[in-house]
């Protein structure tokens, strides 16, 4: 791989690696400490009195807060560390990728307000808003990922609260505008939410200007397909005012082994995406010469829906892309395919160590090409060796005993 492409798949991971090794740790003591942070649990926290715990409960993120629904010293040190690494001020720990998602939706918009969330988001947070948000009296319209500046605009309302964005998107991969979009949104007096699960490490949503920053860390961060949770991310002390007060109020926190997993994972993030980036484009770029294969949706590949943006505002890749399948080849006959690969499991997540597959066809239609029923699905690259993958995808297609019409 050619030195500038390498760098441009990694480069994030290797800048953040030193902060990867020392952030979330405790100071070295006199006495001698331990490398990694003990896991603290607890519920009931004792005071010496009651003055002691009326001191404690007016401070909102303190270390000890008087009751452990409000977080535990773990937990703490991972959102700190989350700040850091987003960039951002503050962080709120909760208990998934989902919540991190609703979360804030809940806590910033109110009865009467317009949510724009983008055609390509994440499926539960659509359908939370097609539920939940619509029940409250909380109106969304979805814009094309890939809207310009005007037509953005022009979905626009005098009650537009929140401009969201998923960059890139859920199955669809297009790379948006975020610093246009989080301008639009300022201009019209809203915030510009992110969710920047993809973009981990990679993507600093506050130098783009965002204003609150999503993360399944269930994805990378944790790394090894045993952890569900989320962050949300803010850069400011009065959204992170409303931010803490909604998740208190929602009784949102994770459990210290969960956060103590999480921060283990976070020391190796950076070798394993800088691997996992590596052999995922190997993968994609050859899976492009099969004649079976019409697309692969990649953000580092010049065909993908906003590639100039990931050029322009990311700092690396990391291990999951799409592929769309010539149109002639049945639905059924793709799923029989990824059906027998030995080396890929079949499963809904991303970000562990394992490589995965998911159909995904369907979702490619909201991209203008492609037809609703050209078979599509997603693949995740694990730790695996590149020559096994390569083998098995090779063995699946050419089990599809495909040539392409005359
Ligand atoms: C996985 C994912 C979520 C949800 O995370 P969970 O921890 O699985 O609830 C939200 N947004 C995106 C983009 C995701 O990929």
């Amino acid at each position: 791989m050619d030195h500038a492409l390498e760098k441009s798949l990694t480069a994030g991971w290797h800048k953040m690696a030193t902060t990867l090794v020392q952030g979330g740790r405790a100071a070295v003591e006199e006495g001698g400490t331990l490398v990694n942070l003990p896991v603290e649990r607890g519920s009931t926290v004792l005071f010496p009195s009651i003055e002691a715990m009326n001191r404690q409960d007016g401070r909102s993120h303190a270390h000890k807060a008087v009751y452990g629904a409000m977080g535990n010293p773990t937990q703490h040190e991972l959102e700190q560390f989350i700040a850091v690494l987003e960039g951002g001020s503050h962080t709120q720990i909760v208990n998934s990728g989902l919540s991190a998602c609703t979360t804030p939706l809940l806590a910033f918009l109110g009865q009467g307000d317009h949510l724009l969330l983008p055609d390509s988001v994440y499926g539960p947070t659509r359908r939370f808003a097609e539920t939940m948000l619509r029940r409250l009296g909380v109106q969304t319209s979805y814009y094309p990922p890939m809207a310009s500046r005007d037509v953005v605009e022009g979905f626009l309302q005098s009650n537009t609260r929140i401009v969201f964005a998923e960059s890139p998107g859920s199955h669809t991969f297009e790379v948006q505008d975020v610093p246009m979009l989080a301008d639009v949104a300022h201009q019209a007096g809203a915030l510009c939410f992110l969710d920047n699960t993809w973009g981990f490490g990679i993507f600093q949503p506050f130098e783009h200007g965002v204003d609150v920053s999503i993360q399944a860390l269930s994805k990378y961060p944790s790394g090894h397909a045993d952890v569900i949770m989320g962050s949300i991310t803010v850069n400011d002390a009065a959204h992170w005012k409303v931010l803490r007060d909604a998740s208190i109020q929602l009784g949102q926190c994770a459990s210290p082994d969960d956060c103590w997993l999480v921060l283990r994972g976070l020391r190796t993030i950076g070798v394993r995406m800088a691997h996992q980036s590596q052999n995922a484009y190997a993968l994609a770029v050859w899976l492009k010469t099969r004649s079976e294969v019409e697309r692969v949706l990649h953000p580092a590949f010049e065909d993908c829906p906003g590639h100039d943006f990931w050029k322009r505002d990311f700092q690396g890749a990391n291990g999951l892309f799409g592929v769309q399948l010539k149109a002639d080849i049945s639905v059924q006959a793709a799923e029989t395919m990824l059906d027998g690969l030995r080396h890929f499991g079949i499963g809904a997540s991303w970000g562990g160590y394992e490589s995965l597959v998911l159909p995904t066809t369907g979702h490619i239609r909201r991209s203008a090409e492609a037809g609703p029923t050209a078979p599509t699905f997603r693949v995740h690259v694990g730790l695996e060796s590149l020559e096994d993958l390569k083998i098995d995808l090779s063995r699946g297609l050419d089990s599809l005993a495909y040539h392409a019409a005359e």
